[in-house]
């Protein structure tokens, strides 16, 4: 079968390239701009633009969360810890059609005690929220979820010494991780100062083994001096942008830029730190009829450990950054529906995050390119991000156009995963 998307404004990933006929073979995109052939299902797009399905670059994720994704054109979550690593895909997702495509770091890096321990309540028991969403969930989905998190709650090792280090990196590559995920964080702007930090020197052992896997090296940093011991050690992408802006920010910048690393801001994450909870985004009915009461609540919440911050210094750093040619990716941070991690939510926070990129100065054509080309490119998930022939057909249909005006990215019309249009 194939199906003709015809009269839409079509955004390839890179670049608007005008109204052209999309056609959908299959799992795959098989032309762009040609005829319509004679048996085709065709979708009148008119009003409307095209983009590729959505990536969000920094997820911790369920069955739940990969679902609400799809529901806001998010086609791939990238996990940056969690249970979704080839093995635990395999073993959690297997018929499971109607969520997002998922890639995942495994565990992360940690030393005994360190981040992210002092976000998690006590003795690794289920906290009520997750019971509450136990109780609604189908048995799959419920095994999933409790998957999650043990994952979530320290069953692998930390990590005390070199030895550790590339043991732990070996393991994560067995179960099928994707990259690798480190962790520098000493907890001041998470109102857990003193966290323990590995040295560098275990942490580089732990990035080299990485490469010698030929997978990326992550760190998680939310503080300069932290994204500096990052950089140093040679990791490919931070999870994060630095929160804070010292006199030694422009030395920084110059430092990611020369290395070639990405970062993925979660501008939505640094914006909830700060104090502010995502209001705007929790009352706009296109999010608001998508989402469940928890995470409408989480929404309108916030981290609130570092009140200190501005958003005009996370401007400033992500524009910086942006000007030196560091490729920037969307991400948010996104994990589970507590208010203590407010001010996220599946898929609506993509979104919201390119509209804070573009607040930041961003053109809403480059937002667009974050949340696609950009990350495909830095991941290597070469199938997608892009509406070119022969790539997976993950599309997101919306009324107006974004390429103009970004907050159209949440009139959402149509998803398609794999060539799949969800049913909504
Ligand atoms: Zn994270």
């Amino acid at each position: 079968m194939i199906t003709a998307i015809i009269n839409a404004r079509i955004f390839d990933g890179e670049n608007e390239i005008g109204v052209k006929t999309v056609l959908i073979e299959g799992e795959t995109i098989v032309s762009i701009g040609g005829e319509v052939p004679e048996h085709a299902v065709i979708i009148d797009a008119e009003g409307g633009t095209l983009l590729p399905g959505l990536i969000d670059a920094h997820v911790h994720t369920s069955v739940e969360g990969l679902r609400d994704a799809l529901n806001f054109g998010v086609t791939t979550e990238l996990e940056m810890m969690g249970g979704f690593t080839k093995t635990g895909r395999e073993g959690q997702l297997k018929g499971i059609e109607d969520i997002a495509d998922v890639r995942s770091a495994g565990m992360g890096i940690t030393p005994p005690g360190g981040h992210p321990d002092e976000l998690m309540p006590g003795d690794g028991e289920i906290p009520d929220f997750v019971l509450k969403e136990l109780e609604k969930m189908s048995e799959e989905d419920r095994n999933a979820m409790l998957a999650a998190h043990a994952h979530d709650h320290g069953e692998a090792p930390a990590v005390t010494s070199r030895e550790e280090a590339l043991a732990f990196v070996n393991e994560q590559v067995r179960q099928g991780a994707d990259y690798i995920k480190i962790m520098i964080e000493e907890g001041s702007v998470l109102a857990a100062p003193g966290l323990p930090v590995l040295s560098q020197d275990i942490l580089r052992a732990a990035v080299e083994e990485a490469h010698r896997h030929r997978k990326l090296a992550i760190a998680h940093v939310l503080t300069a001096e932290a994204s500096r011991q990052a950089i140093e050690i040679g990791v490919d992408g931070l999870a994060h942008l630095f929160i804070d802006r010292p006199d030694t920010t422009p030395h920084l910048v110059k430092m990611i830029a020369d290395a070639g690393a990405f970062v993925t801001p979660c501008l939505v994450l640094n914006s909830s730190i700060i104090g502010n909870p995502a209001t705007i985004v929790a009352n706009d009915p296109r999010v608001s009829s998508k989402l469940s009461p928890e995470w409408i609540e989480t929404l309108n919440s916030s981290f609130s450990t570092y009140p200190q911050g501005s958003m005009e210094d996370n401007y400033r750093n992500v524009m910086d950054l942006h000007r030196a040619g560091v490729d920037i990716l969307v991400g948010t941070d996104v994990s589970v529906p507590v208010p203590t991690l407010g001010g996220l939510a599946h898929g609506a926070s993509v979104h919201h995050e390119m509209q804070l990129l573009v607040e930041a100065g961003f053109t809403p054509i480059e937002a667009l390119q974050s949340a696609t080309s950009k990350t495909a490119r830095r991941f290597g998930l070469n199938d997608r991000g892009r509406i070119v022939e022969g790539a997976r057909a993950d599309l997101v249909l919306v009324d107006g156009d974004p390429t103009v005006n970004i907050t159209d990215t949440l009139s959402i019309r149509e998803v398609w995963l794999r060539g799949k249009r969800k049913v909504n």
